[in-house]
């Protein structure tokens, strides 16, 4: 079964006379995989993202999202990643007064609850951060500090992983991980990200550019335009886009 089957998806910012963003969007997605959506600047890349993970300023006028067999968009944000769905945000908040630690202490329990599972211990907690941050190279000085408050862009993102690693997410969503990332912050993202490819999770990643798919080889490229995928295909489908951009995509469906 697919982990995630997106069927003509069509979604528009809320509001009656909201704008058509999504316009016919399919995608099928199997446990294991990692796809990249790649696409010109406005096509909705972002939209879909967040349409996955239940932000609630859209509103989907057709189509439906199966993930693991049941319909998501009938789901709460916090069901949805309760579940196993995950959103790195390309903007991530700051949360001044909430140490790092503590932040992803409360959301981890947030989502067992949800489950009905018991809380974390303070020692099982104390070691699966130890562990996790110890690869993403992220010290104790960065984990007491706010959510992101002060974190340098390559800080941002590697604490985005970190909370991936904790989450262990059935569905991971990067939307643009790499942007403002110099290549050594990049490195180490993407080997944070390879390191949580495995057979029963998959991965969507988006991003503008191929460079990160150097990294993150990913197993299917799309593109995405003006709202729908225009063109699949594998991980070669990026090195050709990289050459000739994405010019001709905006004339076809112009
Ligand atoms: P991408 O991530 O591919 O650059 P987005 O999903 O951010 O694309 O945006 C797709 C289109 O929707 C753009 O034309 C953008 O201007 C518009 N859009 C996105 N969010 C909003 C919003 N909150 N209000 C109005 N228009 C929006
Ligand atoms: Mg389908
Ligand atoms: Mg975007």
């Amino acid at each position: 079964m697919a982990l995630l089957d997106i069927d003509n998806l069509h979604a528009r910012i809320g509001g009656d006379h909201g704008k058509e963003i999504l316009k016919g969007l399919s995608l099928t997605v199997n446990p294991g995989e990692v796809h990249a959506i790649m696409g010109p600047n406005g096509s909705g890349k972002s939209t879909l993202s967040y349409i996955l993970a239940g932000k609630d300023d859209y509103e989907v006028t057709d189509g439906a999202v199966t993930f693991d067999g049941e319909n998501l968009l009938d789901m709460e944000i916090d069901e949805r990643a309760a579940k196993g769905v995950f959103l790195a945000f390309q903007y991530p908040i700051e949360v001044p007064g909430v140490a790092t630690m503590t932040f992803l202490r409360a959301a981890l329990n947030a989502q067992r609850k949800k489950r009905g599972e018991a809380e974390v211990s303070t020692p099982d907690f104390l070691r699966l951060v130890k562990e996790r941050a110890g690869h993403l190279g992220i010290n104790q000085d960065m984990l007491r500090r706010g959510v992101n408050v002060g974190f340098s862009g390559g800080e941002k993102k590697r604490a985005e992983i970190l909370q991936m690693a904790i989450l262990q997410p059935k569905l991971c969503i990067l939307d643009e991980t790499d942007s403002g990332l110099d290549i050594d912050a990049l490195k180490v993202v993407s080997e944070g990200v390879n390191a949580l490819r495995s057979p029963d999770r998959a991965m969507i990643v988006i991003t503008h550019y191929q460079r990160l798919l150097n990294h993150i080889v990913p197993d299917f490229v799309h593109v995405m335009n003006k709202g729908r995928i225009v063109r699949s295909g594998g991980k070669e489908l990026a090195l050709e886009l990289e050459a000739n951009g994405y010019a001709e995509y905006q004339q076809d469906a112009a």
